[in-house]
């Protein structure tokens, strides 16, 4: 039997960070769901239904192959067959997705590619619904959060480093619109599991979140 772990949280907590640090330590794989909900979103940028229905997006989306694969352990995502990895992290795309990701036929698109992966490996599956709905019998779940001022001047942070000038009160205003549209959609919400672990990351270091999961693991 494969042991799963799911991490659930709002954007920019540190769940892909702590989960690709966890899975490295423990030698499991490490599925980050958000990257297919991007691909599906770059997909219909790509197509220009930026303003499409829902009923257009979900027609157009059954031509849309997302399959996963890993390369020196990292997660590479597959779009139709071409490696679209390197496209996904942009916020235009990171914006679509939030919004697209609240259709049903999207998130039924992805279940059983997340279902399978957790069934024939170890894993830490970093989300929004892992815990509730995707992998509900998950041996360990953790809701992973942290303020808005702290996220956000992470991101501030991520973006200087690339020699970027963000604009930090956009940033803020951009994660509070997501957390608002993934905590109120009809479907697979996003939302503490009742059975899962509170990890607070916004007074931890790494370090100290990757260790505090490990202690709840044990
Ligand atoms: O985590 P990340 O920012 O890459 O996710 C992009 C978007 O995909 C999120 O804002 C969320 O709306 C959606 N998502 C989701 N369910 C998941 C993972 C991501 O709805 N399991």
């Amino acid at each position: 039997m494969s042991i799963n772990v799911a991490i659930d949280g709002p954007a920019g907590a540190g769940k892909s960070t702590i989960a690709k640090k966890l899975a490295k330590d423990l030698d499991y794989i490490y599925v980050d769901t958000g990257a297919m909900y991007r691909a599906l979103a770059y997909f219909l940028i790509k197509k220009g239904m930026e303003n499409s229905s829902e009923e257009q997006v979900s027609e157009i989306i059954s031509q849309a192959q997302v399959s996963i694969q890993y390369e020196n352990n990292q997660q590479q995502v597959y779009l139709n067959g071409e490696n679209v990895t390197a496209y996904l992290r942009t916020e235009e795309v990171g914006n679509m997705a939030s919004k697209t990701s609240a259709y049903k036929a999207v998130r039924a698109h992805l279940l059983a590619l997340q279902q399978e992966l957790a069934q024939s490996n170890n894993v830490i599956m970093d989300g929004r619904d892992i815990g509730t709905c995707v992998l509900p019998h998950a041996d360990y779940k953790i809701y992973l959060t942290a303020s808005v001022e702290t996220r956000a001047k992470r991101r501030f942070d991520e973006l200087v480093e690339k020699g970027e000038t963000p604009d930090y009160d956009k940033i803020a205003k951009d994660i509070e619109e997501r957390d608002y549209r993934d905590m109120h959609r009809e479907i697979a919400p996003l939302k503490k599991a009742e059975d899962a672990h509170l990890v607070d990351s916004s007074n931890l270091s790494i370090e100290e979140v990757v260790q505090a999961i490990k202690d709840i693991m044990k």
